[in-house]
């Protein structure tokens, strides 16, 4: 099993595939994706092995991210080796959407279970503001179509921003009014390049909970694979709301969650101060030294974030790692 020094098991595995992205969200690449590296991104082999070796040790779920994973021309055969693998039962994908109209059929025919998809904003302007792309319609749309698909387990996550939807959330709670959607209001996090964005913008997710729990939604239990949301609903609505709040005081207690970068570094924490080098042990089909490696890794994760200590570690922005 994995499981740390605290006591906290890890049964969700957040896999980046590659670190490139073709937006340019102002929270995270607000000059656009600079290269900084040769791209040599993990291989499905490696993926594959990747998968098996944390399935070995129980984990269950896999959240295939990036950068921006549907850039990888290879993603449905990512998926499917994931979701081949013994002992993951749910391969998730986070994906900005860009090309979600024409590819969402090859995922879900990949095995896919799960969706999110980053919609800061419903007004297309504002949308085309903060990413940089003007693509929301055509992400609207492939929602739209995916679930009449049938395709069910689809999240929105929205970064919160004062300026930028801080004043009108009604159009999100409007959105999943008739829709069986899971939409989730992320905190913004301070990175190691935001720094003034994050002053200006970031605001607490304590009001929308307030706002929440006074008119009638109700607090879900957290299921062990779930990511770190407080998830809320209610009876006139269709879909839910979720609040993700990094800066709330017990928000590392419940962590259940390991990262593995595109570079093949396994990070114990989001804001950890470093990688830890394990594609070494990814270059053959026996995983034991690998899963040995784990264990020992594992030990060094610390009880908490440094974040409100403005302390960000080695991540500059989260397109280095997934969110
Ligand atoms: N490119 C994909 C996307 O945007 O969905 C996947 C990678 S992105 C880094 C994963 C998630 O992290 C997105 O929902 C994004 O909005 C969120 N994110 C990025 N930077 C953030 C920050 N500084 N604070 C909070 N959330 C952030
Ligand atoms: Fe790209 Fe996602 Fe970062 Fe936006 S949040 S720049 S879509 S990696």
């Amino acid at each position: 099993m994995l499981k740390d020094v605290f006591g906290r098991r890890f049964y969700y595995l957040r896999l980046s595939i590659t670190d490139v992205c073709n937006f340019r969200c102002e929270y995270c690449l607000p000059d656009g994706y600079q290269c900084e590296h040769d791209r040599q991104f993990l291989t499905l082999d490696e993926i594959s092995r990747v998968a098996r070796g944390f399935a070995r040790l129980g984990t269950e779920k896999i959240r295939i991210t990036g950068g921006e994973p549907a850039l990888r021309k290879d993603l449905p055969q990512a998926i499917e080796l994931c979701k081949q693998t013994s002992g993951i039962n749910t391969v998730a994908l986070t994906t900005n959407g860009f090309n979600m109209q024409s590819q969402y059929r090859h995922w879900m025919d990949a095995g896919l279970d799960a969706l999110n998809v980053s919609i800061d904003s419903f007004d297309p302007r504002q949308f085309a503001a903060i990413t940089g792309k003007d693509k929301l319609d055509s992400i609207m749309s492939a929602i739209d179509n995916a679930l009449c698909d049938g395709f069910q387990q689809i999240k929105i996550n929205t970064v919160l921003m004062r300026e930028y939807n801080g004043h009108d959330l009604q159009q999100f709670f409007r959105y999943v009014k008739d829709k069986p959607i899971s939409l989730r209001f992320i905190e913004l996090m301070q990175t190691g390049d935001n720094r003034d964005f994050y002053n200006a913008q970031h605001v607490s997710g304590q009001h929308i909970k307030n706002q929440l729990l006074v008119n009638g939604w109700i607090p879900q239990v957290r299921a062990k694979t779930a990511g770190p949301a407080e998830v809320y609903q209610h009876s006139d609505y269709q879909g839910s709301i979720g609040l993700i709040m990094p800066y709330d005081k017990d928000f590392c207690a419940t962590c259940n969650r390991l990262r593995v970068s595109s570079l093949g570094n396994l990070h114990l924490c989001l804001f950890s101060e470093q990688g830890l080098p394990i594609r070494q042990y990814l270059q053959t089909d026996d995983t034991r030294e690998f899963e040995q490696n784990l264990v020992a890794l594992l030990q060094d994760k610390k009880i908490s974030h440094l974040l409100h200590d403005g302390l960000t570690g080695a991540t500059k922005h989260l397109s280095m790692l997934g969110g």
